[in-house]
């Protein structure tokens, strides 16, 4: 099978293997060893000197944890959402009892960075901003280093940032920006399967951590920092996963964080223009396209559905639909981690011959 969605992706089989490794105590020595490895390279990706934290969580987990660990019941906070999870950010706040102010744009579009500018000034009140880097339900990148700027620069609020399906792909500077929190998770460009996520918590962070009331026991970020103080982590780890971090990491770093950033961009550019050239049309705004996963228009005149399990059935490709409201209107090609060109032309080929059998009866 062609795992073609944006997320779990196609594990390298090297770092599945790594899986089976052999069980080992997590409170032993050989554990404090792994942790204060891994928690170096994570970093290194990250481009942050911030804390770093494992969590054994799915990046909901750690966009929960972000919140909960700097917030408080009756906060006002400016979501900033271009799709599913853009909501989901909001949601998060609102049901742990924040004030949510939220501005959106539509979807395939990025967000306008000077409509939070226009909020910020408008609400002083507003704590924090909540904003998904690259939003996987639309295709979007949204303008990360512009908003950063408004948010710290200009309003010095808090930043928290989803970069759950763009960190490790797609640059995100955690500290030049000065990111207060960024969570990711495994299952993306990490070429892992799902189950870990990763949080970097600034000063700035802890500082609202302090006064924090948000209620919080399994992500409360002090547990995992006093434990992370004798190399151990706070509640039994997905030690499996954390064997394939190891390979995985190395295996980034030692093809270089940049080198990865323009493979991404590289496969990426190839699987926009694969679309354009069979007659489709994208669906993101070429300005704020994502090097993770592409988005493209189902034409009018063509079964969506039924497109995505011709897809599957005759050619093993798997693609993911559109979520939500873009159920039927959009497909999406995940391109994260390690993805060959020739996986790609796969798909390209695949959808050339399957888009007319799959004509709606005009
Ligand atoms: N945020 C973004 C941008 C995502 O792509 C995803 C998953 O697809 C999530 C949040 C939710 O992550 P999870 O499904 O791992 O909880």
């Amino acid at each position: 099978m062609n795992l073609r969605i944006p997320g779990p992706i196609p594990v390298p089989n090297n770092i599945l293997e790594a899986m089976a490794t052999p069980m080992i105590n997590h409170r032993g020595l050989e554990f404090a060893d792994l942790l204060k490895k891994v928690t170096a390279g994570l970093k290194q990706v990250f481009q942050t000197e911030n804390d770093l934290y494992i969590l054994t969580a799915s990046g909901t987990g750690a966009m929960e944890a972000s919140i909960v660990n700097t917030l408080s019941p009756g906060d006002n906070v400016l979501s900033a959402s271009v799709g599913v999870f853009g909501d989901r950010f909001g949601d998060i706040a609102s049901i742990y009892g924040a004030q949510v102010e939220t501005i959106k744009s539509p979807a395939g579009k990025g967000i306008e960075p000077n409509t939070i500018r226009e909020s910020l000034k408008k609400n002083p009140k507003i704590k924090a901003v909540l904003v998904v880097h690259n939003e996987t339900s639309t295709g979007v990148t949204n303008p990360l280093p512009e908003i950063a700027k408004i948010v710290k620069n200009e309003f010095n609020k808090i930043l928290l940032v989803d970069g759950i399906s763009s960190v490790g792909s797609i640059p995100l500077k955690t500290d030049l920006l000065g990111c207060d929190v960024v969570a990711t998770a495994s299952q993306k460009g990490w070429m892992l399967p799902p189950g870990l996520a990763f949080l970097s918590f600034s000063q700035n962070a802890w500082e609202a951590h302090k006064i924090s009331k948000m209620p919080k026991f399994y992500f409360d970020i002090a547990n995992y920092e006093k434990y992370l103080k004798i190399k151990q982590p706070p509640f039994t780890p997905a030690l499996s996963i954390m064997f394939s971090l190891d390979i995985a990491l190395t295996q980034i770093l030692d093809e270089g964080i940049e080198n990865v950033f323009k493979r991404h961009f590289n496969i990426a550019e190839a699987t926009r223009n694969g679309i354009e050239n069979i007659g489709l049309e994208l669906f993101a705004d070429k300005n704020v396209t994502s090097n993770t996963v592409t988005s493209v228009k189902i034409p009018d005149n063509v079964d969506g559905k039924l497109l995505l399990s011709t897809m599957r059935e005759k050619h093993n490709i798997i693609l993911a639909g559109g979520q939500q409201e873009l159920s039927g209107k959009i497909f999406r090609i995940g391109h994260l981690g390690l993805c060959t060109y020739e996986e790609i032309n796969d798909v390209i080929e695949a959808l050339k011959k399957s888009l007319p059998e799959c004509k709606l009866a005009s």
